[in-house]
């Protein structure tokens, strides 16, 4: 007998010598096999009459065979099978099409699928009935020479038939395994399911609660599987093709709901822990005022309120804090450091580059320099921890931190390490959430204080990189958000432009302006050195050398067909390949060439990842205290880097850049009163033009400052997958959901879990609420595997 969990080997028409290739797919058990959905469907039901079909969109159609032929051509042989259907007609041609020579017989019908074009004497008689079609896929779907295998003749012809994504592997006879074949099997099992399905069986096999998909007008499981492999007659293909039938509906929601209702349950689980209560008396308040170098925009006021009521809260604050760049997250951030430290407790401030620990380092001592704790009556006591301190140094600060002579610590990585241990450890701040992964995001709250106890601080993460909110709900939807939707005020919209590498001197004539007028410059460079250095921005290479970067370590040229770091572009395999060979300016090489060229006798710096901490350090400094006009990196300076006095960013290779970093270096400039510009330069790859996607990323860059219009853009370009970039970004694998896709439903599977979890519906059994939470466990851990902190 059946069942969802059988292993697939005791399946009709698979065995064990198809199960083993199918296994290494992951696909094990019945279930698996039933997961594999159909990624089309044919409407055989009602097929198209020829004249209703439209040159240049793909189309599928059945017709009859007229005949067929080989020709031998210079180029190689082409393969050429005519489809009838009364007077108009279909030519295929398969390039190298030998191996089907024997294929067709005249009278078999056969269904294709493939991008429709006119042919040359349609286009010449105007009578649109003769077409041709490029490589179709097809299916022979009845042969008169052949007696119809009655049993499955009715899963390829009237009706609407589902078409898979091959899951490689073969027969024993070395057929593939096709879309015909898993239609038979997956008929086969849904049949031998029927023969086993009592009562009882059918509520094993259902995953949620009945009255709930009653309520939500949902099929069952086992309905909406087999509705999704074979759809009813009454099906709208458009449906189908959205996934957007009562059945994918269904089994989207059941995926994301248990999604949902995890994350819901980790929020709930931490808001029964111990954390500190802070209190906010006057003294508190006192301090916070203090050191306020401006007034605050309304948002920075709320979103501070916020994070200060989850303080005061006896249980672990686990907030995310999301503001557009330049928003002046920063500070809002070093009043809750405040807020900790004035109750006794050490804050820690991670940041995920040494610049910018050490900036933050410096703003702070700037901030709170000459500020005195109304607690203590003494200065505040601010360390910083990095990896590339040397040894004793180091020794020296974690000193410090253990026994509590540090009240707010600043540091990278290396504040994770074990040795990093803090006497009273109260507020975690981590700055660029996103640079971290996921999984990384909360380790430093395990840590025991001194009495060997271990409590849970607060954690802050910040995030500048706007996400979009089916992303946010996902990936972060155990965290409460707060955002910051407002800039602080004075600041001029920044103008940003495109131009070619072949305007560059009027590019190095506006930054000689802008220099003369005492301003500073960045110019950007995807490399840091020589033409095959496709090697990223090292930003861990102190703290983390363990951890491959977000690159494809090898060089561009023998990458065929893969990304490249500093595209992440999705989708290039074609058009981006162009760049396959490129002659990219680096960082390094440019840096030679303009201070020699053309902004010769400017005072020009160069930072990169592969410069020693100290160098770094010393040179953020100068360019801050203004001693360098313009300052020539790589995307090192991507997050946070802030001298207001800098008003021109100029991308270099823009194309190469994807949204999200191009939107984060442009919001280091625009951060002072004046006219601030952002210049994107695209080289000239050798097709003469850069790719479709590089050209939208661009224009979009150009129409809006806006980082979630960008991070929109971003997420449908890449996919929620690549959206972080290469760094694991903690995003669960769907079976089914997409997530550019299925945004109301994972609204709607939110809002469900929340509502599960606050209290039991009285419409459900008991036992019924335990089945939920029983297959919350197995999901959580089977599929997820996630960060149960
Ligand atoms: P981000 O959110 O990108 O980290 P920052 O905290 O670095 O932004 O702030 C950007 C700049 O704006 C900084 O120079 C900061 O001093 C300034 N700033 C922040 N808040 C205000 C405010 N309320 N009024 C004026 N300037 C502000
Ligand atoms: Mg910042």
């Amino acid at each position: 007998m059946l069942e969802l969990s059988t292993p697939i080997k005791f399946v009709k028409r698979i065995g064990e010598r198809i199960a083993e290739p199918l296994a290494a797919r992951g696909v094990e058990t019945v279930e698996d096999l039933l997961y594999h959905l159909p990624f089309r469907y044919e409407d055989r039901l009602n097929p198209q009459p020829i004249e209703s079909l439209v040159p240049g969109a793909m189309a599928s159609f059945i017709g009859e065979v007229r005949g067929s032929v080989l020709l031998r051509t210079r180029s190689g042989p082409i393969f050429e099978m005519t489809l009838g259907q009364g007077l108009g007609t279909v030519k295929c041609m398969w390039f190298h099409g030998t191996y089907l020579k024997d294929k067709f017989k005249p009278g078999q019908m056969v269904a294709i699928y493939g991008k429709l074009e006119p042919s040359r004497s349609a286009l010449a008689s105007g009578i649109p009935n003769k077409f041709k079609m490029i490589q179709p896929q097809f299916e022979i779907v009845s042969d008169p020479g052949k007696a119809p295998d009655a049993e499955f003749a009715m899963l390829e012809l009237g009706r609407i038939v589902p078409v898979y994504e091959s899951l490689g592997g073969t027969t024993p006879w070395g057929a593939k395994l096709t879309s015909r074949w898993m239609r038979r099997v997956v008929w086969s099992i849904f049949e031998e399911l029927d023969k086993s399905t009592s009562p009882a069986s059918i509520a094993q096999v259902e995953t949620l609660p009945p009255a709930l998909l009653t309520r939500l007008n949902l099929p069952s499981r086992i309905a909406a599987l087999r509705a999704v492999h074979f759809p009813g007659p009454g099906t709208s293909i458009a449906d189908l093709a959205a996934a957007a039938t009562p059945a994918h509906r269904r089994l989207i929601f059941e995926e994301l709901f248990y999604l949902e209702l995890g994350l819901e349950l980790k929020r709930r689980r931490m808001k029964l822990r111990a954390g500190t209560a802070f209190s906010t008396g006057s003294a508190v308040r006192e301090a916070l005022k203090q050191v306020l170098p401006f007034h605050p925009t309304a948002a920075q006021k709320r979103v501070l309120a916020e994070i200060v009521a989850d303080m005061r809260r006896p249980q672990p604050m686990r907030r995310l804090l999301q503001g557009d760049v330049g928003s002046g997250k920063t500070i809002v951030a070093m009043q809750a450091a405040l807020v900790a430290i004035e109750n006794g407790y050490q804050a820690a401030l991670m940041a995920p580059t040494e610049i910018l620990a050490t900036q933050h380092y410096l703003s702070a001592r700037k901030l709170l320099g000459k500020a005195i704790s109304p607690r203590t009556g003494k200065p505040y006591r601010i360390a910083l921890l990095t990896g590339s301190l040397d040894p004793a140094t180091k020794r020296a600060t974690q000193g410090h931190i253990m026994r509590g002579e540090a009240d707010l610590v600043i540091g990278t990585h290396a504040l994770q390490e074990d040795k990093a241990d803090f006497a009273n450890l109260g507020l975690v701040i981590v700055d660029e959430q996103h640079r971290f992964g996921v999984q990384q995001r909360f380790k430093l709250m395990r840590k025991p204080g001194a009495d060997g106890v271990v409590t849970d601080p607060d954690v802050l993460a910040m995030t500048a990189t706007p996400i979009p909110r089916t992303l946010a709900l996902t990936i972060y939807g155990d965290l409460d958000v707060s955002v910051i939707d407002e800039m602080p005020p004075g600041r001029t919209p920044i103008v940003t432009r495109r131009t070619t590498e072949e305007r560059a001197h009027e590019v190095w004539e506006f930054v000689r302006k802008q220099v003369a007028l005492g301003r500073q410059a960045y110019l950007v460079y995807p490399i840091i050195e020589g033409a095959n250095d496709d090697q990223p921005e090292l930003d861990f290479a102190h703290d983390a050398p363990q951890e491959p970067e977000a690159a494809s370590p090898e060089p561009p040229a023998k990458s065929s067909g893969k990304r490249t770091t500093t595209t992440r572009a999705k989708k290039s395999t074609k058009p981006e390949a162009l760049f396959e060979k490129p002659k990219l300016r680096s960082a390094v090489e440019m840096y030679e060439a303009l201070r020699t060229g053309a902004l010769s006798g400017l005072r020009l710096g160069l930072l990169h990842g592969r410069l020693s901490a100290d160098d770094k350090e010393v040179t953020m400094a100068r360019f801050q205290r203004g001693e360098i006009d313009v300052l020539i990196a790589t995307t090192v300076i991507e997050v946070g880097v802030d001298v207001a006095n800098a008003s021109v960013m100029v991308i270099d290779h823009a194309e190469r850049f994807g949204l999200a970093q191009m939107h984060q270096l442009r919001g280091r400039v625009g951060r002072g009163a004046a006219k601030s510009y952002c210049i994107l330069m695209t080289g000239i790859p050798p097709g003469g033009k850069v790719t479709e996607q590089a050209d939208a990323r661009l224009n979009a860059m150009v129409a809006t400052q806006n980082g979630f219009e960008l991070a929109e853009l971003d997420l449908a370009q890449r996919g929620p997958g690549e959206f972080f970039g290469t760094r694991q970004s903690g995003l669960p694998e769907f079976r089914v959901a997409n997530l550019l896709r299925d945004r109301a439903v994972l609204e709607l599977a939110k809002a469900e879990a929340e509502r599960f979890a606050a209290a039991p519906d009285p419409a459900l059994t008991p036992d019924e609420i335990a089945a939920v939470w029983d297959r919350l466990k197995q999901q959580w851990q089977r599929r997820y595997g996630l960060m149960e902190a």
